[in-house]
């Protein structure tokens, strides 16, 4: 069977016949692939702490006849990285969830993208980051990276210039509504302006600024909230992680 090495992060496992398990993996250079994992449930497997969920690894894959690329050797990248939390690792798994369905398999990844997913997997895991923030950010980058970047200076609705003040947000809508238009989307959420203006620094994709940021839980909430309804909208699903980070709130 013909063979390659990339990197990869494993973002959800899926256990398989006696002691196998169905990994989906994001590789650098091939972009999002599902891969067989033979025994790696077995006691001692030399495979198994190195696919781990989330972790960095240089892979081995051959090509199967099937759909699944097969594992044949794992080398993680770097130190192990402890979630140490049930909130740091519902965060965690809600970046991976979201890289997994809004990436098609087999297809490269634009450049960048693979980085931006082992970064917010990092920030989550970084006891110096809030795991909250490091979401949101994740979520809004990816979000731009798919076409649905939202208007946060003018009107979605009507173009108007938004005044420096609270604002609704519409998903339906595509962005923030000026207070006339504000009552056409009663799912709306209202955001104060702090939260605006995160979203604004999240828009402009400035890392080092946005990590800088204290955001207060109420500011995390309604930022929580906007991502909820950008979601539901375009990527047409409601993803579990978001329930489960909400129960631990
Ligand atoms: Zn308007």
């Amino acid at each position: 069977m013909p063979s390659y090495v990339d990197e990869g992060i494993v973002l959800r496992r899926v256990d398989y016949g006696e002691s196998d398990r169905v990994l989906t993996v994001l590789t650098r250079h091939h972009g999002k692939v599902g891969v067989l994992a033979r025994g790696v449930r077995k006691a001692g497997s030399r495979l198994a702490a190195n696919t781990d969920l989330f972790t960095r690894s240089t892979l081995q894959l051959a090509r199967g006849r099937g759909e699944l690329e097969v594992l044949t050797e794992a080398r993680r990248l770097g130190a192990v990285t402890s979630l140490g939390d049930a909130r740091r690792s519902a965060c965690a798994s809600l970046c991976a969830e979201l890289a997994d369905h809004a990436l098609e398999p087999g297809h490269p990844l634009d450049e960048g993208l693979y980085d931006l997913v082992a970064e917010a997997l990092a920030d989550c895991a970084d006891p110096a980051r809030d795991p909250r923030a490091a979401v949101v950010w994740f979520a809004q980058r990816m979000l731009d990276r798919l076409g649905y970047a939202p208007e946060l200076h003018v009107c979605a609705s009507c173009g108007s210039r938004l005044e420096e003040r609270p604002a609704r947000f519409s998903a339906a809508a595509g962005g923030l509504l000026c207070p006339v238009c504000a009552p056409r989307d009663v799912e709306g959420v209202d955001c104060p302006v702090t939260a605006i203006k995160v979203l604004r620094v999240a828009a402009a994709g400035d890392a080092g600024l946005y990590a800088r940021l204290r955001l207060a839980p109420e500011v995390l909430a309604v930022l929580e909230q906007v991502l909820e309804r950008e979601l539901a909208r375009h990527i047409d699903r409601r993803l579990r992680s978001l329930d489960v980070l909400r129960s631990l709130l």
